[in-house]
């Protein structure tokens, strides 16, 4: 369940749009994850913050919420509602989708303001509210396993539509939301008779925003977004796997006249690596021993991929392809301080060049009575 958005931003039920957004400003820069690394306190407080600002700064879903309370959301939250879904669960693959199936038997309000929120309802055309949610937007990373191992930044630049600052979004010259638009009642569509089929289409007086806009924003000119070149930083956690999307929501295109924005995705793939082969968390690694080390028992060497040296027992008696196994030096787990394993994969050179009292020496071992019977 929600908490009420109002009390978590400390604002009051009739507060501006201005007055919400700086509550929100205030509150998500002190419980920022970068500033408060490892306490769950504060990133429980920043998705609550989150939720909170979702509802509040999109009219459709505030008004939704004052008229029905959680019951609006309810079942919905886990979705498009928090804006930093990826973070909070960077190991899921984060693209999920709400489907609301049918949703037959479903208040005509409710549906009307669940198309608001972007749920995809099934079935139903395309229209008023949903149109104008702002697209969504992908990429795609390539990062290296040890990069993959500490976790990483993707900086991305591009270039889409931003919400215009001077009307909030509204396409509005005063900056407020603008009034129903009377032909269509606000939904945005209007009935047309085609035939034996009356069909829905875009309300010609608000092109389908459900809002007539009477004076024009100047900077906008009523569009209620920008194009503008944007950066965003994405956190590619420690131990990601291969294929993961990761889900920024809110930081897709701007909606048009104050619709929601759309979502950004980050798909993220590892390259091979030239010394360790993955394997969910564990990573293997190939090693040359020395047959004398196999046979007589030793310690090796080992390289890790944080960069570190292992040295590593090897009992007498082992063979090549065998795996020895060196716990917590394998890939990050989604258990928090959890490593996979590191597995070595032994394999043994076969000496080329040999000197003459090595020759001498294996000879003579050869020539042994346990050697001659296949030396095991
Ligand atoms: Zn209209
Ligand atoms: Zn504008």
């Amino acid at each position: 369940m929600n908490k009420n958005p109002y009390e978590v931003l400390g604002v009051a039920r009739n507060a501006t749009d201005d007055e919400i957004k700086k509550a929100y400003h205030k509150l998500v820069m002190k419980y920022h994850p970068d500033r408060n690394q490892g306490d769950k306190d504060a990133e429980e407080k920043f998705k609550e913050v989150n939720n909170a600002f979702d509802i509040l700064k999109d009219p459709q879903k505030r008004a939704a919420y004052d008229r029905f309370g959680d019951a609006a959301f309810a079942g919905g939250n886990a979705s498009g509602a928090n804006p930093f879904g990826a973070g909070a669960n960077p190991f899921g693959n984060g693209a999920f989708h709400f489907n609301m199936g049918g949703g037959a038997g479903m208040d005509d309000i409710l549906r009307e303001a669940m198309r608001g929120f972007g749920f995809d309802m099934g079935g139903g055309p395309t229209r008023g509210a949903d149109a104008r949610r702002g697209r969504d937007l992908l990429d795609e990373v390539a990062i290296d396993l040890r990069d993959a191992y500490f976790g990483t930044t993707h900086t991305v630049k591009f270039t889409t539509n931003v919400e215009c600052d001077k009307c909030n979004g509204f396409g509005t010259a005063d900056g407020k939301q603008a009034p129903k638009c009377s032909r269509c009642n606000g939904t945005g569509y209007v009935r047309a008779a085609r035939g034996f089929f009356a069909m829905e289409t875009p309300c010609p007086d608000c092109n389908g925003t459900g809002h007539k806009i009477d004076k024009k924003c100047s900077q906008c000119d009523g569009n209620g977004v920008l194009r503008k070149t944007r950066t965003l930083d994405v956190k590619i956690p420690a131990g990601i796997e291969d294929g993961t999307r990761l889900r920024l929501g809110g930081q897709g295109e701007a909606g048009q006249n104050g619709a929601p924005a759309g979502d950004f995705y980050l798909d993220v793939r590892i390259r091979p690596d030239k010394r360790f082969e993955r394997d969910g968390a564990d990573l293997i690694t190939r090693v040359d021993v020395p047959f004398t080390t196999l046979a007589l028992g030793g310690e090796i060497e080992v390289d890790t991929i944080d960069d570190k040296k292992l040295s590593v027992k090897v009992p007498a008696g082992t063979q090549v392809g065998e795996k020895l196994r060196v716990r917590g030096h394998g890939m990050p787990t989604r258990r928090p301080g959890g490593f996979g394993d590191l597995y070595i994969d032994i394999n043994m050179p076969v000496p080329t060049k040999l000197t003459e009292k090595q020759k001498k020496l294996l000879a003579e071992f050869a020539g042994t009575k346990s050697a001659k019977k296949g030396w095991f």
